[in-house]
């Protein structure tokens, strides 16, 4: 039972571990059988101790196999200062009830697996997979599925929401006359105008190449026209200031909201293109509004 590469506890209905085996790989696991005798309060904070208790609960009520996920970090370990992992930790949990009482009190076998390396690789690569590489803003999959959620929320609850969509006018010259690395960086310079002035539930994305979606939820057309106008003007500002690419660099854009009789969230998505088409023909440079 020692050889075991994980490591696996016996802990009591009430908590408290009667034994340890395996999990001896310090490169993995910390050394757990100090805890023997201890109850999962004596040595986690009463919020994660609650939980372990919760789960040992479920298995024995449910008798099968039961599956949990779970992180440790130094703050939900007590005792002394330092004791527990110095970063996250995440563990999945196997936890079966046994067929026989431990210390005269029902008992499980819970094997704790490090996965900590697993699930930092899903994080990296759910973050791959909705943000782009050189804007950092939500792509054009991930703009899709949020827009579908609020849409779903404005068929159900009537809540408004405003889009705006915009485009960098001129931006072929920009490449032409200064480079594609000075292109590059006048789209992370504006990305990085979106994230500064917007609020942090307004989803700034990249549709693609150089045109941005900037999702104002909880706001109508009209609230949201002063905000357009305001990144409008500091993305110019600020593009200026950068000094690099001669005549100052402007956006144009088209404002459109959630409409009553709107089949499926494309219909906004359209609207803001014909409003953002309009404002180029109109000359550029300026925020248009579909109502
Ligand atoms: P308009 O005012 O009508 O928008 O004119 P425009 O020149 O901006 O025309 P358009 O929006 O159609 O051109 C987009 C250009 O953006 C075309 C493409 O070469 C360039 N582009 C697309 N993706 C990137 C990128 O990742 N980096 C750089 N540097 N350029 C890109
Ligand atoms: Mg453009």
């Amino acid at each position: 039972m020692n050889a075991l590469p994980d490591p696996a506890f016996v802990l009591t209905r009430s908590g408290r571990y009667m034994a340890i085996f395996g999990g001896i790989d310090l490169r993995y696991y910390h050394d757990g059988t100090h805890l023997i005798g201890k109850t999962v309060h004596d040595v986690l904070t009463p919020d994660k101790a609650s939980w372990f208790l919760k789960e040992i609960e479920t298995a024995l009520a449910w008798r099968a196999l039961h599956i949990v996920e779970y992180s440790l970090v130094q703050g939900d370990i007590r005792g002394q200062a330092g004791s527990g992992p110095s970063y996250r930790l995440w563990f999945e949990g196997r936890i079966q009830a046994l067929d026989f009482q431990v210390d005269e009190e029902d008992a499980v076998l819970w094997v704790a697996s490090n996965v900590t390396a697993r699930k930092e690789l899903e994080v990296q690569l759910r973050m791959q997979s909705e943000v782009d590489s050189l804007s950092g803003l939500l792509n054009r999959r991930k703009l899709m599925s949020v827009l579908a959620e609020h849409f779903d929320t404005f068929e159900r609850y009537a809540t408004p929401m405003t889009m705006l969509i915009f485009d960098i006018d001129h931006f072929k010259r920009v490449n032409d006359e200064h480079g594609h690395l000075a292109g590059d960086m006048v789209i992370k310079t504006t990305a990085d105008v979106c994230q500064r002035e917007l609020r942090t539930t307004d989803a700034p994305a990249r549709l693609g190449g150089d045109e941005f979606v900037v999702l104002m939820p909880h706001t109508t057309c009209e609230q949201a026209t002063p905000i357009a106008e305001r990144l409008r003007l500091r993305i110019a500002e600020t593009l200026q200031a950068l000094g690099c690419i001669g005549d100052s660099v402007t956006i144009s854009g088209g404002l459109a909201c959630f409409r009553a009789g709107d089949f499926s969230c494309e219909d906004v998505l359209k609207r803001g293109d014909d409003a953002l088409y309009q404002a180029k023909r109109a000359g550029r440079n300026r925020i248009i509004g579909a109502g």
